[in-house]
């Protein structure tokens, strides 16, 4: 009799991870042989992988991972001629862009490149602007909403909005991202009280942008579900990000009429209806501007 389990990885560690069985969390061994997909990876297995234990012997052992939903996953440092694909979670509900209007300011490239960064990795993105409690000068929410972005405005202070994103996120797995200092880790303490995880205590004592790791962690939420806090993945280089696949990454540039050319960068290239909608103003100048410069980092490092 073979007693099989599944279950979800919520710590990778080298040749062991961590699967949470929902009753219980066991930790694992991994096969050397094991391996998903045709392409190599840096890590076979990621935190939300789901897979099939054997806890027949005496140590569990993963058996099988089930095929992936969808996966953020990065160029791994090393050869540019030989890129190898880290993935650094999979199957995600959502990946949550975490802004603040203010203490940081708002910045578009960063929260654009978070937005692309989503898109090329399948996964739905969840805007939150903290610090609503604050006043600003410029709210950038309803261009996001216009795009078509789900967008919560919360306050870790006030408790404006946590009941939404709260809702948002319980049951569900989702990747937390976004620049330092918007909130972040007092966001995670107020969806999950009596956190050990003390508000900015790791940014404190390291420093601030101080080796940034892409080591994720896992959090699990009181009604089911978690939260993946990778601190290094604002400034990871997209897995599959080239010119090609950048304007697919802009949901709105997908319904306008062809340009002129069908290889179109929608840089210079005459007859182009990304820029006539630019000036037109039905785009965004600051999502363009955005574009063009994830344009040409995609240009000097493109990946298949
Ligand atoms: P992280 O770097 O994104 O994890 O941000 P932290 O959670 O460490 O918060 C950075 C700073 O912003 C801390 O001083 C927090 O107390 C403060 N902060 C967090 N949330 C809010 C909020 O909703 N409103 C205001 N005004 N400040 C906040
Ligand atoms: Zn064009």
């Amino acid at each position: 009799m073979s007693d099989r389990r599944e279950g979800k990885v919520i710590l990778v560690r080298p040749g062991r991870v961590v699967v949470d069985l929902g009753s219980e969390t066991v930790s694992a061994f991994v096969r050397g042989g094991l391996k998903i997909g045709p392409r190599q990876s840096r890590h076979v297995l990621a935190v939300g992988d789901d897979v099939i234990l054997d806890l027949e012997r005496g140590e569990p052992v993963i058996e099988e991972v089930l095929p992936r939903r969808n996966r953020v996953s990065r160029v791994a440092p090393g050869d540019p001629k030989a890129p190898v694909e880290h993935v650094l979670a999979a199957n995600l509900d959502w990946l949550v862009v975490v802004l603040s209007l203010e203490l940081p300011r708002f910045n578009p490239r960063v929260a654009d490149r978070l937005l692309v960064l989503a898109e090329i990795s399948n996964v739905p993105p969840l805007m939150v602007f903290n610090k609503s409690d604050r006043s600003e000068e410029e709210d950038p929410t309803p261009l996001y909403r216009a795009i078509g972005y789900p967008v919560l405005r919360t306050s870790a202070w006030t408790g404006e909005g946590l009941d939404s994103l709260r809702d948002a996120l319980t049951g569900k797995v989702s990747l937390l991202a976004g620049p330092s200092g918007v909130g972040k880790s007092s966001l995670l303490n107020a969806l999950r009280p009596g956190t050990e995880r003390a508000v900015s205590a790791v940014s404190k004592a390291t420093g601030k942008g101080v080796h940034a790791t892409t080591a994720a962690h896992w959090f699990s939420l009181p009604g089911g579900g978690g939260i993946i806090d990778s601190p290094g993945i604002r400034g990871i280089q997209p897995w599959g990000l080239t010119p090609r696949s950048l304007p697919g990454c802009f949901p709105e540039f997908r319904d306008l009429p062809a340009c002129q050319f069908r290889d179109c960068f929608h840089r210079e290239e005459p007859g182009c209806q990304v820029r006539a909608a630019v000036e037109a103003g039905s785009i965004a100048f600051s999502r363009y501007e955005s574009y063009r410069r994830l344009l040409d980092d995609a240009s000097g490092t493109a990946t298949s």
